[in-house]
């Protein structure tokens, strides 16, 4: 399921639910989810081991956030929806809300993704300061109370463990403190305990599903021109390992990703991200390497072994009081830019939880309701890591005839700009990928148009007039970059 297909956020339907909830995990999951929570209990305490300043801060405690992060559709009007007025606090402290259709340059399957007939607003801005914002919201609610330097240590739970009645936590090098609620949610991202605490609480943990991808990310900023606001990404495409992904963000920067899958990348100085630039089919993020100043001393990185989801609606136990949620359930391969905006879903999905049914059932209802809502951006993020040969396991025929469409729709794209929107709403997780089998695009993706696609070398594909053998223009390379 995506935005088109969940109810949109409704306080008003949430009625007195309890008087604590407890937060454990002061990042994007954990902050849209005491937004939700804020209505409807009256103490929502989020416990975060960071330290949480009022201002954006790359934070240790989740070491992804010294990379770049796009923010998907679905997840702005998601935000947006919580906290009206989202995307003019990004840019009063210092983001960017662009038009993606004329301003992002997406380099697909041997050419550039067309523009698409409507504008598209996105915002853009280091996640530092997504974060920060999103924090200073949540803070100003009135329930809400932000516990930075706080250390989780335990789940409370009752005799037998039928019900989590609290958490266990620790100020700085404090003595413990127990604090009682009548929900806890963890949010404590992909390192979550919630498994192990089943298993010995006389429960099952849940099933996982995993899909190796040994991704190694790269990311340092360079200096950005005030009035050249383009966003310039180079997806990893199957057989190529290799990506890139450049986003204007604040203080006049652009952040810049280089992803490698399988082990192939990791640069980690000057000489190595330059020759790691060369080696993309375009040669437009290379450039703006050598280019522009560098801001950054060094060079980031940060290794992903894996996509990973636990199946807790597969459970037919689970402890009242509890809830799981954002990469505490499903982290995806990063290269999809998915986390936050399914973070943003999944308090979405909470929200209308609490509503249907206050906390009575709350967290399976909340687990059944959650995970078709998972089942698109893992299918997608999952379904195209299947694209790879290194990618252990069979994709089902469903998946394979998903990525064939879906790499045929992305070569129309080239030239379509109603092929390019479509694409993008089910990307942006705006739309089901059903959308993409409407019979406008189906029509416009099956029809032959503007010539054939030719093998030249591994991972590179280019377009030929029929009938050629490509040998004219056989390196992806040979396409130029629509103007900025
Ligand atoms: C390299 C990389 C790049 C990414 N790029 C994107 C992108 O472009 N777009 C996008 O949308 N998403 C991206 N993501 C995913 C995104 O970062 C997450 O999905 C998002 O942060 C939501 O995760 P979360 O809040 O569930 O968990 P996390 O962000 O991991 O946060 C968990 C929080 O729990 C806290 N915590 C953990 N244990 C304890 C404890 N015992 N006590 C107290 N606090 C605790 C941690 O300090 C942390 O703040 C990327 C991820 C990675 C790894």
């Amino acid at each position: 399921m995506t935005l088109d297909a969940v109810d949109r956020y409704e306080p008003r339907r949430v009625g007195a639910v309890g008087d604590r909830a407890v937060v454990v995990g002061g990042s994007v999951a954990g902050l849209c989810a005491a937004r939700v929570l804020a209505v409807g209990f009256d103490e929502v305490v989020v416990v975060e081991r960071d330290p949480l300043p009022d201002r954006p801060v790359a934070r240790d405690g989740a070491p992804q956030t010294s990379h770049p992060h796009a923010l998907l559709a679905a997840g702005q009007a998601a935000l947006e929806d919580f906290f009206p007025g989202f995307g003019e606090d990004l840019v009063a402290a210092g983001g960017l809300i662009l038009d993606v259709t004329r301003q992002l340059v997406e380099y697909q399957h041997g050419g550039f993704v067309a523009d698409g007939p409507e504008r598209t607003p996105s915002y853009c801005a280091s996640r530092p300061l997504f974060e920060h914002v999103i924090r200073r919201r949540v803070g100003e609610l009135a329930p809400v109370r932000l516990r930075g330097g706080c250390q989780f240590v335990d789940y409370l739970a009752d005799d037998g463990a039928t019900a989590v009645t609290g958490v266990r936590v620790r100020d700085g090098g404090g003595p413990p403190e127990d604090l009682a609620a009548d929900l806890v949610v963890d949010a404590t991202g992909r390192a979550s305990r919630t498994p192990e605490w089943l298993a010995e609480n006389g429960y099952r943990a849940p099933p996982e599903d995993r899909v190796e991808v040994d991704l190694q990310y790269s990311s340092l900023r360079i200096e950005r021109p005030p009035d050249d606001r383009r966003m310039v990404s180079v997806p990893t495409n199957a057989p190529r390992t290799r990506g890139a992904v450049v986003l204007p963000i604040e203080d006049g920067q652009w952040d810049v990703i280089l992803a490698g899958m399988f082990g192939d990348g990791a640069p980690d100085d000057r000489a190595e991200v330059l020759e790691f630039a060369d080696s993309l089919p375009i040669d437009l993020i290379a450039d703006l390497l050598r280019a522009q100043p560098w801001v950054s001393d060094g060079v980031a990185r940060y290794p992903f072994p894996a996509s990973l989801r636990r199946r807790y609606e597969a459970l037919d136990r689970f402890p009242d009081g509890l809830v799981v949620t954002g990469d505490a359930v499903s982290s995806f391969n990063p290269v999809y830019g998915q986390g936050m905006s399914v973070a943003a879903l999944d308090a979405l999905v909470l929200h209308h939880a609490l509503a249907d049914g206050g906390r009575e059932g709350l967290a399976p209802r909340f687990f059944d309701a959650v995970a078709p809502v998972l089942d698109t951006p893992w299918r997608m993020a999952a379904g195209a890591d299947y694209q790879y040969e290194q990618t252990d396991g069979s994709p089902s025929l469903g998946t394979k005839l998903f990525n064939w469409y879906f790499t045929r729709l992305l070569k129309q794209a080239h030239d379509d700009g109603v092929v390019a929107e479509a694409y993008g709403e089910v990307v942006g997780l705006e739309r089901s990928p059903t959308a993409l089998l409407s019979p406008r695009v189906l029509a416009r993706v099956l029809l032959p148009v503007g010539g054939d696609w030719v093998d030249t070398d591994p991972g590179r594909r280019t377009r030929v007039p029929s009938g050629s053998d490509g040998s004219a223009r056989d390196d992806e390379r040979a396409v130029e970059p629509p103007s900025p």
